[in-house]
């Protein structure tokens, strides 16, 4: 059985409470925060399981690497809490069950994860994914299942995750490049912090980029754009790798407006809000949210996930931002053209 590794004497000698301080959904000073964490360790009632949004960003916040969000997500599960009615939690979770629908690419020692998400086919091209493609693999057998944490459910990732883990081992490859964060963050956050262990190398796709643009820098016409970064809920897992976002974009000439929301103040999309904690929530959001990209002036919103892509995609556009992928940005700055598809 996997149990989540949680360190209860880091929360009683934490200076700062700021899983639960920082949150942008509820209120409560340090004294407070400590004590609501530590009452949900404890297996005790309490307000935070009932008025949590799953934005995953306190797992961010915790510098004491002590995983407060997926604390809070098992006692939910403990204590038979849901997130969304049963029916769209069902529904969600068959939706990631292993059926045997899968595609493997031309497998070497490293390749590239799409997750669940087969439209990476259409991004990963060109010379930034040179020398690893056509090795690519995705579909349920390799997706992480990362997102039931939305719904309150460890069990069916603990079910699930270690076939997931044995399907990639058996291809045979020693490194593996996610390109989407709730993937990476299941291998490198989730899967140890309860316990799993990973026999291949897990790699970020923002490295990945950072270290391919270094590679092809002679290529690099700074694109000379101002650009709102739209940073997902799932980057808060895997909040490390968010240090290469102004790295690239500095490499690649893109100048990251300064905005309220961004970084640790960054507000998700609004797509999980809206099916789980209904229309105003996800509307607040996503207003806030663009208005301080065309407040601040950006010409481009970058997306990392297509969920978020999927999602924000009219409303930026009706509001005359022009939505683009990191990838086809990185690309676009050493001279193809993505929506040509060369
Ligand atoms: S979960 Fe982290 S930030 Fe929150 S009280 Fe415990 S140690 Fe502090
Ligand atoms: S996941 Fe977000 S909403 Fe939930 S407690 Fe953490 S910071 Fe607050």
């Amino acid at each position: 059985m996997f149990d989540l590794k949680f360190d209860e004497n880091l929360c009683l000698s934490c200076p700062t409470g700021a899983c639960l301080v920082k949150c942008q959904y509820m209120e409560l000073d340090k004294e407070q925060a400590k004590e609501e964490i530590i009452n949900i360790f404890r297996g005790k009632d309490s307000p935070v399981l009932k008025e949590c949004v799953t934005c995953y960003a306190c797992e961010e916040y915790c510098r004491r690497g002590n995983h407060p969000f997926y604390l809070i997500t098992q006692r939910r599960e403990d204590k038979g809490i849901l997130t969304a009615p049963r029916a769209i939690t069902r529904q969600w979770v068959n939706i990631g069950e292993p059926k045997g629908k899968y595609e493997v690419g031309r497998i070497s020692k490293k390749a590239l994860s799409f997750g669940f998400m087969p439209q990476f086919l259409d991004i990963t091209k060109g010379r930034l994914f040179e020398d690893v493609m056509p090795s690519y693999f995705f579909g349920q057998e390799f997706f992480c299942n990362v997102v039931y944490i939305h719904f309150g459910n460890t069990s069916v990732i603990k079910k699930r995750l270690p076939g997931v883990i044995k399907q990639i081992h058996d291809l045979g490859v020693e490194e593996v490049v996610f390109m989407h964060d709730e993937c990476f963050a299941a291998f490198d956050s989730l899967g140890p912090a309860f316990g799993m262990q990973i026999p291949f190398r897990s790699v970020h796709y923002f490295q990945y980029l950072y270290e391919r643009l270094q590679t092809l820098k002679d290529l690099i016409k700074p694109l000379d754009v101002k650009a709102a970064y739209q940073r997902p809920c799932s980057n808060r897992l895997c909040s490390e790798t968010h240090k290469y976002l102004p790295v690239i974009m500095d490499m690649i000439g893109v100048d990251l407006v300064q905005r309220t929301y961004e970084d640790e103040n960054a507000l998700c999309c609004g797509s999980i809000f809206r099916s789980m904690f209904g229309y105003d929530l996800a509307a607040d959001v996503q207003k806030r949210n663009i208005d301080d990209m065309t407040d601040n002036g950006a010409q481009y919103c970058i997306f990392n996930c297509h969920g978020c892509q999927n999602a924000m995609t009219a409303k930026i556009q009706a509001r005359g931002i022009k939505p683009v992928h990191l990838v086809e940005l990185c690309r676009m700055a050493i001279g193809e053209d993505p929506e040509k598809g060369v």
